[in-house]
This record gives structure tokens, sequence and C-alpha cells, in this order.
């Protein structure tokens, strides 16, 4: 089969791809490996989706439908139950289906992939792994997916957004959430969540404390947690065993991108993701990224206007529109942890939007961003936490001053 553009995830990163190159060629292939299109959001039956984008507060199922009913509509064509395995620089793809093996030639390819929690793997905790041990995703899924009730005394590791989520939703489940345990001194989700699914439970967030032992061999019993010192050290008269039959894992998630290094794209040390121009290009022409498997998003409006720049790209490079691929590269700078996209095209650029995470909490702090010497934008901002993706437009004023790499950073900082 050959098609113009392939996009390889049907969540709200692959959908938002797909409508915008459909509107320049009517060639757009969206293949799915889950049985429904909508990605992770089909599990995120939660309010809070879709503040931006649509000006209301939709769940995610919503704002799923919402796009899905737009790609009907446009009359995009898609495979469901159809598995990726393999994609090359040529954009030639491997998948397969209950029908057998696809070949599909694309000219471009957008990858939408999204990203995977990481596992009790990753990290060091004593103890066995027995029952009941399982990322907060997994039992998200089970709960609002399948109609299962995943545990009755949890325990959840990790402040992450899908751990704070899980929290609430196990309470209004009948469930007793005895803590959420976070090694930070800070938690790594939103501050609205902090407080629409913790504080307003009084469910305990114990920072800058860590599970230390898992108790239990068949099915998880206890667990031993304990506060850590500034170095980071465990404090061990502070150690304590809390009773629990759930420990929901919420430590991080990882963009999936073992099609993308297949690929040959260059993935970038701080985001896992690729490393790509403004118009969301990876280092291998032709080939896109957008959503959670280019940087892990903490709000998915964010995705959805990201993957409308990768779908229009694609499109404009498979009808063989090419800009010269000379780059000037961006820089994070004091205080940033990452700056995205990392490469900015010396020509042919209209819009722009730096992305950016910090590396710390900052109170009334000021952004730069800078080329050379010239100050391009300066943004006041009251609070920054490394959950919360920070966002800065650049117009067309401004992307004409540039002549040579940008800089992003705290001016405090600094
Ligand atoms: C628990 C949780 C709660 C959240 N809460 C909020 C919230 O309240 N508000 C908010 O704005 N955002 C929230 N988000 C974030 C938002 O859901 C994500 O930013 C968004 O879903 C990312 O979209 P995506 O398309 O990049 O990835 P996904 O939604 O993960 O979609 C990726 C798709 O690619 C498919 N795929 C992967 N590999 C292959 C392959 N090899 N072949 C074929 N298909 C493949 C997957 O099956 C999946 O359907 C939440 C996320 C989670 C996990």
């Amino acid at each position: 089969m050959n098609v113009d553009v392939a996009i390889i995830g049907g969540g709200p990163a692959g959908l938002g791809a797909a409508l915008e190159a459909k509107k320049m060629t009517s060639s757009v292939l969206v293949i799915e490996r889950d049985r429904e299109l909508g990605g992770i959001l089909n599990q995120c039956i939660h309010n809070g989706f879709g503040l931006h984008e649509f000006k209301e507060e939709l769940t995610g199922p919503e704002y799923a439908g919402r796009f899905i009913q737009q790609a009907k509509e446009a009359n995009i064509d898609f495979m469901l139950n159809t598995m990726v395995l393999h994609v090359d620089e040529k954009k030639h793809i491997v998948a397969v289906s209950e029908e057998g093996v696809h070949h599909i030639r694309a000219k471009a390819v957008v990858f939408a992939m999204g990203c995977r929690e990481r596992t009790a793997g990753a990290i060091a905790m004593n103890g066995y792994r027995p029952a009941g041990v399982m990322t907060a995703g997994m039992a998200q899924r089970m709960m609002n997916m399948e109609g299962l009730q995943v545990g009755k005394e949890v325990v959840i590791y990790g402040s992450g957004d899908i751990g704070l989520i899980m929290a609430r939703r196990m309470t209004l489940e009948g469930a007793k959430v005895k803590a959420v345990v976070e090694i930070m001194p800070f938690s790594s989700g939103l501050n609205r969540n902090i407080a629409q699914c913790l504080e307003d439970y009084e469910i305990p967030l114990l920072l800058h404390h860590k599970i230390v032992r898992v108790h239990g061999k068949n099915r998880v019993e206890a667990v031993d947690i304990c506060a850590l010192d500034e170095q980071g050290k465990e404090i061990p008269k502070t150690k304590e065993t809390v009773s629990c039959d759930t420990l929901l894992l919420s430590i991080g998630l990882i963009p999936e991108n073992e099609l993308s290094e297949q690929a040959g794209v260059v993935l970038d040390k701080i985001t896992k993701g690729a490393v790509v121009s403004e118009d969301m290009q990876t280092e291998i022409s032709g080939i896109f990224a957008c959503g959670n498997v280019l940087h892990v998003h903490d709000i998915v409006d964010f995705v959805t206007a990201e993957s409308r720049i990768a779908g229009a790209s694609a499109a404009r490079y498979a009808l063989g529109n090419r800009e010269k691929e000379e780059f000037y590269a961006t820089h994070a700078g004091e205080g940033v942890r990452y700056v995205l996209p990392q490469k900015i095209h010396k020509e042919g650029k209209h819009t722009l939007k730096l992305s950016f995470r910090t590396d710390g909490i900052y109170h009334r702090e000021k952004v730069i961003v800078k080329c050379g010497d010239k100050i391009l934008a300066r943004k006041a901002m009251n609070v920054m936490v490394p959950s919360e993706m920070v966002i800065i437009s650049l117009d067309k004023e401004q992307i004409g001053k540039i002549n040579g790499d940008v800089s992003v950073y705290l001016e405090g900082k600094a």
C-alpha cells in the first residue's frame, strides 16, 4: 500500500496530526494497535481535558470523541488492531494485524506512539513484587475500562498526575488510600491535581519519603516508608510500616521510542523523545514526531496543538514542499531542563513555540529567550514547577530577529 502520510498511533496526537494532514492531501492513514482510537484518553474518565482547546472541561473520552468524530467526517483511513513493528528511514512500514503482515510505503511518517509507564523494575525497593504491585495506569485501565476493583487498602508511590488521579478514583470506589509517597521534596503532578485529588479527600502526601520494603510474597501485605534527609538518605528512626493490599506506582513515563530508534531517529537525552525542528521533523528527513512520544506532556490540549504542526509539516513534505535543511540550535540555560524544538530552520519559519520545563520550583521569575545579545522575549511567571510545561510563542517580528542559536533561561538564575 502507498500513502502520502502515515501516522503511527491513533491517540490525540495521531488524530490531531491526521486531521491537519488531511486538509492538504487525501492520502492519510492512521495505524493504531488498540481496538479503538483515542489512546490513553479512553481510560481517563475524569474531567479536566479541553480547557484550552474547547474552553470547556471534558472527560478524556469526550475529548478524544470530538476528534474521532471529526476524523470520521473527514474520511481519514484507519487500520485498527494493527501493530507497527518496524519503520525504516525510507518510510517503509511493516505492521501486523489478524489479517497478516502489511507493508506500507509512505512519503512522510508521523510518530505519535505516546508513552508508557515506568514499572517496579525501574526502582530499588527491597522485598518481592507480589500481586497488588502495579502501575497506576494499569489500575486505571482495569477500573475504568474493564470494571474491576483493584484493591481496598492502597499506597501510591510517586506523585505524578496518574498517581494523584488514581488516589481520588480509588477513594471514590470505596478503597482507603493511606498515602501518596514522593521521593522528591516536591510533587511531579499538577498543582490542581494535588488540590482536587488529595487535599479534597484528605489523602496524605508524604514528600521526601521513600518506600524501602514491600512485605508479602503472594499478595502485598504492607510497605515500609521512610523519610529522607537533605542528602536524600533514609532516616531510619522515621521508618513506618503501613499495611496495604495494593501498591500503585506512578514513577514516571517514558516515550515509546522503539520504532524511532529502529528508524535511526536521534533521541534527546533529557526528553527521551526525538530531536526535532520547529516543524516537528526529526533528524530523519520526512519522519515527524508529536505528542507524548516526543516529550511527556502535562496537558492534552498542548499535544493537539503540537500534532497539528506535525501533521501539516508531514503533508507539506509529502507534497514535495521541503525546506532548506539549515538550522540554528536552541539551548536550555540556567534553571531550564530542556527546550523543544531543539533546532530552528534558518529560513522559512512563520510561527515558533518554545516548550520547556524548569529544573526546580521557581516563584516570580522571568523567562528570557535570547539570541546572541538580543533578548527576543521576556515573560514574567508567578510560579514554575517541573511538572508543568511552559510555552513561549514568538511572533513574526521576534522570529525575524533570529540569526543564531537561541537560549532560554531564567533571569534570576543567570
Ligand atoms: C492517567 C492520565 C491522566 C491524565 N490526565 C490529564 C488531564 O486531566 N488533562 C489533560 O489535559 N491531560 C491529561 N493527561 C495527558 C494526556 O492524556 C496525554 O498528554 C495524551 O493522551 C497524549 O497523547 P498521545 O497521542 O501522544 O499518546 P496516547 O494517548 O498514549 O496515544 C498513543 C497511541 O499510539 C498507539 N501506539 C503505540 N505504539 C504503537 C504501534 N507500534 N503501532 C500502532 N499503534 C501504536 C497506542 O496504542 C495509543 O493509542 C493524562 C494522562 C494520563 C496517562
